[in-house]
C-alpha cells in the first residue's frame, strides 16, 4: 500500500486547485488526486452553457493540460471511487480493492445530481447536468433529433439548459416547485425578470408546479404534473440539486449533517482531514452567521486555497467574499456577496432596458448585489459589500452615481 503527504479525493474545482496552490505554495511532499470521474479535471461552469451548446470542445475545459499534473508531480488516479476511510490508521479503501495511506486528506467531493424519485424516473431520456458523461449522454439526444424538452428545475443550472436548448431550437417546458424562478437564489425581482425573459424567448414555464410521474415505456413521453396536466415531450433535463458527496467521510464518523462540517481553515472533526467545495458546510462571515454550502467555483477555489496555506505551515480563516455568475441567453448575471437575512432590496437601472442591479441591504448595510449586464455595478458593488458600506437605498438606485463613489 502506498501512502501520500496529501490525498486529494475529488478531481473537480476543489481538488485540482488545492494540488496547485500546494506546489505554488512550495510544498515538497507527495500529492495523489483519486476521482471517480475518468476525464482529468476540467470545468464544470461550460457544462451548461458552451459545451452544451457546441460552442467549445472538451479540451477547452480542461483545468490544466494533462501534461501540467506530471510536470508537477501531482499523482492522478481516474475512474476510481474511495468508498471508506479509515481515520485511525489513516486509509481509503477504494472501489478497486486498493487500499491508499495519507498522512493529510483533502476531501472535494462535490455532490451527485440529485435524481427525481416519481414513478417513471428509471426511463430512458431523463438527464442530468452534473458532469462531463451527463452532458454527453444528452448531447446524444439532440444529435438523435430529440428537440421536446421538460426541464424539472428552475434554479441556474436548468436555467442554463433551458436557454441553450432553445438557441438549439428545441421545444422547452420548465417545471418548477416554487412559485418563482432561482428562488433559493435570488429575489423577486430578478426572478421576474428571469421569468419574463424565458417567456419571451419562447420558454414555458410551469411555475408552483409538482411532477407527479415521467411516462413512457422504455422512453420518457411526457410529463406528468400534480395538477393532471401531461406535458408530451421527448427528453426530460432534471436540474433540482445536489446530494453532496460525503458518504464515507460521514461513516468515518466526521460531524455534519447538510454535507460535512469544516472550521474556519476547513478542518473537518476527524484528525487531519480537510473539506473543500460543494460539499463544506461552513459559518461564511458573509451568511449573517449562518452555517451554509455554497456550490461556486469561487468557494471550490479559494477554500482550496485555505487548505493549502494550513497545510503549508500559514493557516488563515477562510474569509472570501463569495461571488457567482450565471449565462442565459445574452443575459450575464453576476452577484457578489449572499443575499440570506436581507431586509430590503434596491433595483438600480431599468430591467426594461436588460441591464440593471438589484442590491440587498441588512441593518442599511450592502450585503449583496446581483447584477444583470452590467459588470461595473457588480465589482464596484462588491467592494461595497466587503467595505460593508451603509449607503442610502436612494443613492444606490441613482444610476447617474457610481457604486465606487459611495464609499
Ligand atoms: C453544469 C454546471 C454549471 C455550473 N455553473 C457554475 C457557474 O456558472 N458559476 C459557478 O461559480 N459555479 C458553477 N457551477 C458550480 C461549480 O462547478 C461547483 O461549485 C464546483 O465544481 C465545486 O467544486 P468541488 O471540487 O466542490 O466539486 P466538483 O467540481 O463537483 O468535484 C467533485 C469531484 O469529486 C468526485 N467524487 C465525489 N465523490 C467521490 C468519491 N467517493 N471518490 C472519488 N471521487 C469522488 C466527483 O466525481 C467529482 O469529480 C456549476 C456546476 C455545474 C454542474
Amino acid at each position: 500500500m502506498s501512502r501520500y503527504d496529501v490525498v486529494i479525493v475529488g478531481t473537480g474545482h476543489g481538488g485540482a486547485q488545492a494540488a496547485i496552490a500546494l506546489r505554488q505554495q512550495g510544498f515538497e511532499g507527495s500529492i495523489q488526486m483519486i476521482g471517480r470521474d475518468p476525464s482529468p479535471p476540467y470545468e464544470r461552469p461550460p457544462l451548461s452553457k458552451e459545451y452544451l451548446a457546441g460552442e467549445k470542445p472538451f479540451e477547452r475545459l480542461l483545468i490544466r493540460p494533462v501534461q501540467f499534473w506530471a510536470d508537477k508531480q501531482i499523482g492522478l488516479t481516474l475512474g476510481e471511487s474511495v468508498t471508506r476511510i479509515d481515520p485511525e490508521a489513516r486509509e481509503l479503501h477504494l472501489a478497486s480493492g486498493e487500499q491508499v495511506g495519507y498522512v493529510r486528506l483533502i476531501w472535494s467531493g462535490g455532490g451527485d445530481a440529485r435524481r427525481l424519485s416519481c414513478p417513471g424516473s428509471h426511463l430512458d431520456g431523463l438527464h442530468a447536468v452534473r458532469d462531463r458523461r451527463d452532458v454527453d449522454r444528452l448531447l446524444e439526444d439532440l444529435q438523435a433529433g430529440i428537440r421536446n424538452f421538460v426541464v424539472v428545475g428552475g434554479g441556474y443550472i436548468g436555467l442554463e439548459a433551458a436557454s441553450v436548448l432553445r438557441k438549439l431550437g428545441c421545444s422547452v417546458t420548465v417545471v418548477e416547485t416554487q412559485d418563482r424562478l432561482l428562488s433559493r437564489v435570488a429575489g423577486e425581482d430578478l426572478s421576474n425578470f428571469f421569468a419574463e425573459e424565458h417567456q419571451r424567448q419562447g420558454v414555458a414555464l410551469r411555475l408552483g408546479a409538482q411532477v407527479e410521474r415521467l411516462e413512457g415505456e422504455s422512453r420518457v413521453e411526457g410529463v406528468t404534473l400534480a395538477s393532471g396536466e401531461t406535458i408530451a415531450c421527448d427528453a426530460v433535463v432534471a436540474g433540482i440539486g445536489i446530494v453532496p458527496s460525503v458518504g464515507p467521510l460521514i461513516a468515518a464518523g466526521a460531524a455534519g449533517a447538510n454535507g460535512v462540517d469544516v472550521s474556519d481553515t476547513c478542518h473537518t472533526s476527524l484528525e487531519k482531514v480537510y473539506a473543500i467545495g460543494d460539499c463544506a458546510a461552513h459559518a461564511n462571515p458573509y451568511a449573517n452567521g449562518a452555517v451554509v454550502r455554497l456550490e461556486s467555483v469561487q468557494n471550490a477555489h479559494d477554500m482550496a486555497n485555505t487548505v493549502a496555506k494550513a497545510i503549508c505551515g500559514d493557516p488563515q480563516p477562510y474569509d472570501a467574499m463569495p461571488w457567482f455568475w450565471s449565462n442565459q441567453y445574452d443575459l450575464r448575471l453576476q452577484t457578489a456577496g449572499l443575499s440570506i437575512g436581507h431586509d430590503a432590496t434596491v433595483l438600480r437601472g431599468d430591467p426594461a432596458e436588460r441591464s440593471f442591479s438589484v442590491i440587498y441591504l441588512r441593518d442599511g448595510i450592502v450585503i449583496a448585489v446581483d447584477a444583470v449586464n452590467r459588470t461595473k455595478d457588480y465589482a464596484q458593488g462588491g467592494k461595497l459589500v466587503k467595505a460593508r458600506a451603509e449607503v442610502s437605498p436612494e443613492l444606490l438606485a441613482d444610476t447617474d452615481v457610481p457604486l465606487k463613489e459611495m464609499r
